[in-house]
């Protein structure tokens, strides 16, 4: 199942509405919802806080493949002319991982690290898909990253790496825009990443969360990153040096994990600056690809 957010109109103002995309529409979930219940009743609802949605989202599965498999989903009017937003435009938190792939900490001048390197982004700088990066014309060279986001659904502390795979509520895509200049003079001046990796708009995120239980190995997924369809990044999320159940294990050793929260696992190598009039791809034939324009500050 893939689970998207949409508004109406663009007002950032206007409520943000949960939606399942089925054959490249968009089908309000509270209308999958309401057809599901008058098939057969599973007391299925839709919370109005997302980060709470996102821990129902398995719950909606089996309810949206006997739909599929009746032919109903067909039968749900979809939402026309609407604008898809990120599918958590706020997430809970947004957990980073820093040089995840040997060959990308290469390419920065670092050693493969021997424990995972994490660090937060703000929330606040997620943006959908199609709306624009800004460029500040004043901090220097500014990087793409795509990366596999991993979005989770079941709140745990101390999760065992056998445990891991179970609070996974599903994958979407994450371009970790960073402010490298700046990166480097704070990384050289002993001061945290937070700021480089959370300008507003530096958190492209989507276009949807494809449920775990269509994702079968999520460490075998082809990658790939274009700018202005020229290739940049491409890998394998298999070349991970810490996979995915280490990750939530050693997160969960010490910080509680809540449904909501985001973890982005990390670059491959091939990053590169963008500039205004740039559109970056991140792709994963299995969730989608999220596209974005770049555009100058001032162009504003
Ligand atoms: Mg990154």
């Amino acid at each position: 199942m893939k689970f998207v957010c949409y508004k109406e109109f663009e007002d950032p103002e206007e409520p943000i509405y949960p939606g399942i995309l089925y054959k490249e529409k968009i089908l309000p979930l509270a209308r999958v919802v309401a057809v599901a219940e008058a098939c057969h009743p599973r007391g299925l609802t839709v919370p109005e806080d997302l980060n709470t949605l996102i821990s129902q989202l398995s719950t909606y599965v089996p309810a949206v493949k006997d739909l599929e498999k009746k032919k109903l989903l067909e039968q749900i009017w979809p939402e026309i002319g609407v604008t898809p937003t990120a599918p958590l435009p706020r997430p809970n938190r947004i957990i980073a991982i820093g040089r995840n792939y040997a060959e990308h900490a290469a390419e920065v001048g670092s050693e493969a690290p021997t424990e995972p390197i994490v660090f937060q982004k703000s929330s606040g700088c997620v943006i959908g898909p199609d709306q624009p990066i800004m460029l500040p014309d004043d901090v220097g060279r500014i990087d793409f990253e795509g990366e596999l986001a991993v979005v989770i659904g079941k709140l745990g502390r101390n999760i065992t790496e056998a445990d891991a795979m179970g609070h996974v509520a599903g994958y979407t895509l994450m371009n970790d825009v960073t402010a490298r200049d700046e990166q480097k003079r704070h990384i050289a001046q002993g001061l945290p990443w937070f700021m480089s990796k959370s300008y507003d708009t530096f958190g492209p995120l989507g276009p949807c969360i494809v449920t775990a239980d269509e994702i079968k190995n999520p460490h075998n997924l082809e990658l790939t990153l274009a700018v202005n369809g020229e290739v940049k990044q491409k890998a394998n999320t298999s070349e991970m040096i810490f996979s995915i159940p280490k990750l939530i294990a050693y997160i969960s050793r010490r910080i509680t994990l809540e449904p909501g929260d985001v973890i982005i696992t990390g670059t491959p190598p091939g990053i590169a600056p963008i500039r205004p009039g740039d559109t970056v791809e991140v792709s994963i034939p299995e969730i989608g690809t999220l596209s974005n324009p770049v555009i100058g500050e001032d162009s504003l």
